[in-house]
């Protein structure tokens, strides 16, 4: 992953994240997932007046992929900051995306990207996020 790959997947977040339905707590997040056959899937959050059927942004985008048939991601960008506002500091996926997206990547290969407006850009492996996930699968 080059940062310039990094780059572009923050700006295509960067892209959904304007159209993230968060009418409740005005926190606004984008995520594009980079798949192993190099489609690129996009996602934002959609809140809900009953706040548990809230789905996050990277979840969005994931269950985009999942549902193409794209099962293998290797890159995740997420950004996110209060509506109409530039996203200041990184947003780093919340622990139920964590656990959803480790179904789905190889924890010590898919990067996570996060990124601001002012153009910082922070790529570590999956695994850091997410050291001792539940898996049930075998691989
Ligand atoms: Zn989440």
């Amino acid at each position: 992953m080059t940062e310039t790959e990094a780059r572009k997947l923050l700006e295509l977040a960067e892209g959904a994240r304007a159209f993230s339905y968060s009418p409740y707590s005005g926190f606004c997040v984008g995520a594009a997932i980079l798949t192993e056959s190099g489609k690129i899937f996009t996602g934002c959050n959609v809140e809900n007046a009953s706040f548990g059927a809230t789905i996050c942004a990277e979840r969005t985008a994931a269950l985009k992929a999942v549902s193409e048939g794209e099962r293998r991601f290797t890159a995740l960008a997420v950004v996110g900051g209060r509506k109409d506002a530039p996203c200041d500091e990184r947003c780093a996926p919340c622990g139920m995306c964590r656990q959803f997206l480790s179904e789905f990547v190889n924890p010590k290969e898919c990067m996570v990207i996060l990124g601001t407006s002012e153009g910082s850009v922070d790529i570590r492996p999956f695994a850091e996020y997410l050291p001792f996930g539940f898996t049930n699968l075998e691989e």
